[in-house]
């Protein structure tokens, strides 16, 4: 139970929506940058349920999220602050109370916007799932054993006995959200609790066969041909099953690749016999970004955070690398061999 885990946090939350009346400017919900499908529908989950509770709540990505969550309910409003930073500002700086989903540590909300969110006066509520919270929110809800910030926003929600609130749109959120986070419920972190919380969003009458065909039947000609190009091209360190996957920059440009194209692209990786780990690099203007991806104990975060400025899961996580991207392969080639092997 959270009231047990987190009491503090419970406490604070319990009197937030007992006390709504008091509140006199929208709650603003944030997440991380490039956000995900468990960042952008934690954020609308939590958004629906306070609409429906009479709560006005504003939702701010520090910039913009893929294509195929546009269909979300609400997404249309969201506000993105790389695109009007104005208006951004303005909204944290009114704001009593602030939401940190599915990032724990300010500098995950992007440059300019960290900076923002740190001077704010703004009472914070963090709900996240990965390792190793910073103090960066007056109440905490942090469990890295969750699969989902979604599911945490939902077992708030169910141990308020008021989840119902959702709605089916609300509910429609929260389940892409478990779903995108959880691989479609295959991650280790899955448990029976994540079917319950699943088999409740079902009762509050989502489609999940639309959701699925939204989140992962929405490839275009350009994501099948980056994708052709980055199997094809695909390293294998076979012994140590590590799958090494990349895109250059002009395989990029030649398909005017756009943000979002190649979500996802390391998880085929984990697709071939005996791959332990998988790595995708995407050569960027004057960096590359990396997605880690593991398998059972071999830590990613731990990996990512030593070697490649990044952080995340045990089995997920995230950096990046300001060498060449050839000089980057071959970095990562000869760290990860001995990191499998000690495993
Ligand atoms: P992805 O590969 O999908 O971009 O990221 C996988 C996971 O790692 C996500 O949960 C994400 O939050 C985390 N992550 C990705 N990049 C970074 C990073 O640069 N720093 C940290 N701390 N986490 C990251
Ligand atoms: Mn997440």
């Amino acid at each position: 139970m959270i009231n047990d885990q987190h009491p503090e946090f419970f406490k604070a939350f319990s009197e937030l929506i007992n006390q709504r009346q008091k509140i006199n400017t929208p709650i603003l919900i944030t997440a991380h940058q490039n956000p995900d499908g468990d960042a952008v529908g934690s954020a609308l989950g939590l958004h629906w349920y306070f609409k429906r509770l009479g709560i006005s709540s504003v939702v701010m990505m520090p910039n913009s999220y893929p294509k195929f969550l546009d269909w979300m309910p609400g997404s249309k409003d969201i506000v993105i602050y790389e695109n009007t930073p104005e208006k951004g500002k303005a909204a944290v700086e009114a704001a009593e109370y602030m939401f940190i989903l599915d990032y724990n540590d300010l500098s995950r909300a992007g440059n300019e916007l960290c900076d923002v969110i740190g001077r704010s006066k703004a009472v914070k509520f963090m709900i996240d799932h990965h390792v190793a919270p910073s103090n960066c929110a007056r109440y905490i809800y942090s469990d890295a054993k969750q699969p989902s910030t979604a599911q945490m926003v939902m077992l708030l929600l169910m141990e308020l006995n008021s989840h119902e609130l959702l709605g089916k749109d609300g509910a429609a959120c929260l389940f892409t959200g478990i779903i995108t986070d959880t691989g479609s419920f295959r991650f280790p972190l899955v448990t029976a609790e994540t079917f319950r919380i699943t088999a409740a969003l079902f009762d509050l009458g989502i489609d999940h066969s639309a959701i699925y065909a939204h989140v992962y039947d929405s490839y275009d000609e350009r994501r099948f041909r980056l994708l052709g190009y980055m199997l094809a091209q695909m390293e294998v360190l076979g012994d140590a099953g590590v799958s090494v996957l990349y895109l250059t920059k002009e395989q990029q440009q030649k398909e005017q690749m756009k943000k979002g194209d190649t979500e996802g692209f390391v998880n085929y990786g984990l697709n071939l016999k005996g791959a332990k780990v998988a790595a995708f690099f995407r050569e960027d203007e004057d960096f590359t970004r990396i997605s880690f991806r593991s398998k059972g104990q071999i830590d990613m975060n731990v990996f990512a955070r030593a070697h490649f400025n990044g952080g995340g899961h045990v089995n997920a996580a995230g950096g990046s690398s300001y060498d060449s991207l050839q000089d980057t392969l071959t970095r990562f080639k000869e760290l990860i061999v001995p990191y499998v092997q000690i495993a």
